[in-house]
């Protein structure tokens, strides 16, 4: 508690330096990991409801630490957006899901996922634009992912970012939807190509009524602005019907398949378990 003096506080201080000491290491490790090739991308199937066909896989990165192993996004995504590492980092998985999707057969679209920081820095358009002439894919093949945290800091800027990205043909999908900020108005005031609802609703819907209204909500906002719909996270059969029942778009989740190896590498279901 504060302001007290004690054992229990000498080792609250100390489990706050470990915690920092290890933040401070992965921070300085982050910089080298591209180069050292510790950086990878698995790629998860999105499914398009309708249709049943595969619409488009996303690319989640994974950091191979030589010493402390694997390490998940979750830890390392925000010591990268702090440390100024994002930067470098954002390109590389750019560059890289670019080039991977170049050799899909099926041409399918690839999703990146963007950081709110990489969102700060003003030739992110550029260098978008730059890495789509190196690697030849097409725009129209490429859907960026990004939260509202992205957008939400100076609005006006981000507006012009997405209809510049827009412009180029490139797709722009708002991520974990529901969770965050204020959502309606986001909706509303920026030119979204698809609403990713957040898998927290979807891995509550077998339990909580209210998670499913809510899932119900959003697919009705998304079918009454036109805009379609993805859930996140589904692992089951039985949320799967619950989507299909109320017409969502897309799903993405481990029923549908886990994030595997790259899509155009023959033996990629070897990797499907290493998510
Ligand atoms: P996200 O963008 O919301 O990605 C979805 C996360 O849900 C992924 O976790 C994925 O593996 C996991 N997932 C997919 N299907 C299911 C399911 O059915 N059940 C459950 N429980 N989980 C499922 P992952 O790969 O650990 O990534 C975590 C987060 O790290 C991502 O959340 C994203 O915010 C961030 N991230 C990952 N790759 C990148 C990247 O290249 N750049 C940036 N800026 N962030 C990334
Ligand atoms: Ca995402
Ligand atoms: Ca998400
Ligand atoms: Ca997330």
């Amino acid at each position: 508690a504060k302001g007290q003096r004690g054992e229990s506080c000498c080792c609250y201080e100390e489990g706050m330096d470990a915690a920092a000491r290890r933040r401070r290491l992965l921070a300085g490790d982050l910089r080298q990991a591209i180069a050292r090739g510790e950086l990878h991308l698995l790629y998860q199937p999105q499914r398009s409801l309708r249709s049943g066909k595969l619409s488009g896989y996303e690319a989640l990165l994974r950091w191979q630490h030589p010493r402390l192993g694997f390490i998940p996004p979750d830890e390392f995504i925000p010591i990268a957006e702090e440390s100024g590492s994002i930067f470098a980092i954002g390109e590389w998985v750019l560059e890289e899901a670019c080039r991977e999707a170049q050799r899909w057969p099926g041409g399918e679209k690839v999703a990146v996922n963007l950081s709110a920081v990489q969102f700060s820095k003003p030739d992110l358009v550029a260098t978008i634009h730059g890495i789509l002439a190196e690697t030849g894919l097409s725009p129209r093949r490429l859907e960026l992912e990004i939260t509202e945290t992205a957008i939400i800091e100076d609005k006006l800027r981000a507006l012009h970012c997405l209809r510049q990205m827009k412009a180029m043909g490139i797709g722009v999908a708002i991520d974990d939807f529901g969770t965050g900020y204020s959502s309606l108005d986001t909706l509303h005031s920026f030119p979204f190509d698809k609403i990713k609802i957040d898998k927290s609703f979807l891995l509550l819907s077998d339990t909580s009524a209210q998670a499913r209204a809510i899932i119900r909500a959003v697919l009705a906002l998304g079918k009454s602005l036109a805009i379609p719909v993805l859930a996140e996270g589904v692992e089951t059969e039985a949320q799967l019907r619950i989507l299909e029942n109320e017409g969502c778009d897309e799903a993405q989740g481990y029923y549908f398949g886990r994030p595997g190896g790259p899509p155009s590498h023959p033996h990629s279901d070897l990797t499907q378990k290493t998510a």
